[in-house]
């Protein structure tokens, strides 16, 4: 390995463990960073914002947590609190005790309506007092700050992790909280000649919708003078391209195989749940994190499909694509389906099905192989491993694994996956059977990694600016916000100062 590549890991590597910077990897100036406005500046906030108790009470993080704090300093309120906190801590023993296998099983789960029942008690009157109360003030001042500009100052930036299409992809970490994130980035020049405007903007317009830990969140949306950004979760394990073909024998060994296509399959389940169809599954675009989970990355292909609409379109990757795909034929959720169904296939076999490794067939060769050959199986395969793998890579899409009414449930239910609890995956509470070396940088030398080369005699002008303005609307309110929870900044700053009868005896 180079000397360059050497200082770059280490730097990152440094990074990730929180030594760089102050506290945490903290900027020493993070305070100043956070400072609140006054509550008078608020006000614009205050009229514009949208009074909606299910967006405001419970779906942003920051939010919730001063909600919670407004009904805890309430008397009358604070057992209705109590009793959320013990329905959380019941669902959960409910999943980890055994009874319930999947997220269906509700009718094991007696207080399943509870929480619904609660937030209609609690948006009813205790709404109305909360948005007259100081802690929804503090909300609005955390909203300000959540609004402010991003500029370049608001990161450090770290090693090149990978190329794509449109430029490169960057380690960053946020200066004020030391949360580590990956940036990719689009080169204006590249995205106008090769008319990727709208492709960039779709890719983040659904990340900016999905909220699930099997897929990357998007915590910041901005633009400089070169590049639109986009801000996402770090995957420091690298991708599983990397894993089944760059470390040791190709391929996974079983546990890995199925964990992975569990988490995979949880990921695609939330996908359609949002009618959001990916088209773009191989292993290069599922990343794995710090502690083994892995996520489905790349949306850059993905559709939203209207009601039982289905599209049409050649899009994906060569090898990966459905036998639909293929024959130009409409189609809908089956060909993620197939796509998990060649995941498995090659982590399993060490090689892509219908290919041999190393071995680029043309197009044709390809999509003849894929819509008539017989797969074979080697003796890697287990009896359940072969029979999932060819339920799912079954050419008919009305035959296959999955596409029958009940969708993923189905394919979450086959004998392959018996061994997985779904509710304890769901919740993130299934420990990874592979953890990356912390002290392993998972991704090609920096030198390796070809340069982006600079497109010339492009002109940027109004109707980019106008575009431009579309895609930069900046931090993402709940990846933000959980990302000043997770990082300890929410509970260091969010303290009352003695303000005569509004401070409230707070217990952290
Ligand atoms: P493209 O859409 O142009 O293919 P990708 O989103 O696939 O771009 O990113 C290109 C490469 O950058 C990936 O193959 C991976 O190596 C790296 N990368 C992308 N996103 C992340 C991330 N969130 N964490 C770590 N590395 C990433
Ligand atoms: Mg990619
Ligand atoms: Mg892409």
């Amino acid at each position: 390995m180079e000397i360059e590549s050497m200082v770059a890991n280490s730097a990152l590597i440094k990074a990730r463990e929180g030594k760089s910077g102050g506290s945490k990897g903290r900027s020493w100036k993070w305070r100043e960073m956070f400072r609140f406005s006054h509550i008078s500046q608020c006000a614009d906030l205050a009229e514009t914002i949208e009074r909606d108790y299910y967006s405001l009470c419970v779906k942003q993080p920051i939010g919730k947590k001063l909600f919670q704090l407004f009904c805890r300093s309430r008397p009358d309120l604070q057992n209705y609190i109590s009793l959320q906190d013990a329905l959380v801590l019941y669902t959960f023993n409910c999943g980890t005790c055994g009874a319930a296998k999947n997220a269906s099983d509700a009718a094991l789960n007696p207080f399943s309506v509870c929480p619904s029942y609660l937030h209609k008690l609690l948006g009813g009157e205790p709404f109305i007092q909360y948005q007259e109360s100081m802690f929804f003030d503090r909300f609005l001042q955390w909203k300000m700050l959540e609004r402010s500009p991003i500029t370049k100052q608001t990161f450090r930036q770290y090693r090149l992790l990978g190329k794509g299409g449109f430029g490169e992809v960057w380690a960053c970490q946020m200066r004020a909280t030391g949360m580590m994130y990956a940036c990719k980035k689009l080169e204006k020049t590249h995205v106008k000649k090769r008319k990727g405007e709208a492709m960039a903007l779709n890719e983040k317009e659904i990340l900016e919708g999905l909220d699930s830990r099997f897929v990357v969140n998007l915590a910041y949306a901005y633009e400089t003078k070169h590049a639109l950004c986009m801000v996402l979760t770090m995957m420091s394990g690298g991708d599983l391209r990397f894993h089944i073909h760059n470390i040791g024998e190709p391929g996974l060994d079983k546990d890995r195989v199925r964990f992975y296509a569990a988490e995979i399959c949880c990921g695609l389940i939330h996908l359609h749940q949002k009618s959001i169809l990916y088209r773009d599954l191989k292993p290069e675009n599922i990343l794995l994190d710090d502690n083994g989970h892995i996520r489905i990355s790349d949306l850059g292909l993905a559709v939203r499909l209207s009601e039982g609409k289905l599209v049409r379109g050649m899009v994906g990757t060569l090898g990966y694509m459905a036998p639909e795909v293929i024959g130009r034929k409409h189609y809908g959720m089956s060909v993620d389906w197939w796509g998990l169904g060649c995941l498995i296939y090659e982590m399993t076999a060490g090689q892509p099905p219908y290919r041999v490794k190393g071995e680029h067939p043309k197009a044709p060769e390809m999509e003849r192989r894929i819509q008539t050959e017989q797969l074979e199986y080697s003796d890697k395969f287990s009896k359940s491993a072969k029979d999932i793998c060819s339920s799912l890579l079954n050419t008919d899409p009305k035959q296959r694994l999955g596409c029958q009414s009940s969708g993923g449930s189905e394919v979450q239910a086959h004998r392959f996956f018996r061994k997985i609890n779904f509710r304890m995956l769901e919740a993130g509470l299934v420990k990874p059977p592979f953890k990356p070396d912390p002290r392993l940088v998972y991704c090609s030398d920096v030198q390796d990694i070809d340069e982006f080369s600079s497109v010339k005699g492009v002109i940027l002008d109004k109707t980019d600016i106008n575009f431009y303005s579309k895609f930069n609307t900046g931090r993402v309110p709940i990846t933000w916000q959980n990302e000043v929870i997770e990082t300890g900044c929410f509970k260091e700053l969010n303290t009352f100062g003695p303000e005569g009868s509004r401070s409230p005896d707070l217990d952290w």
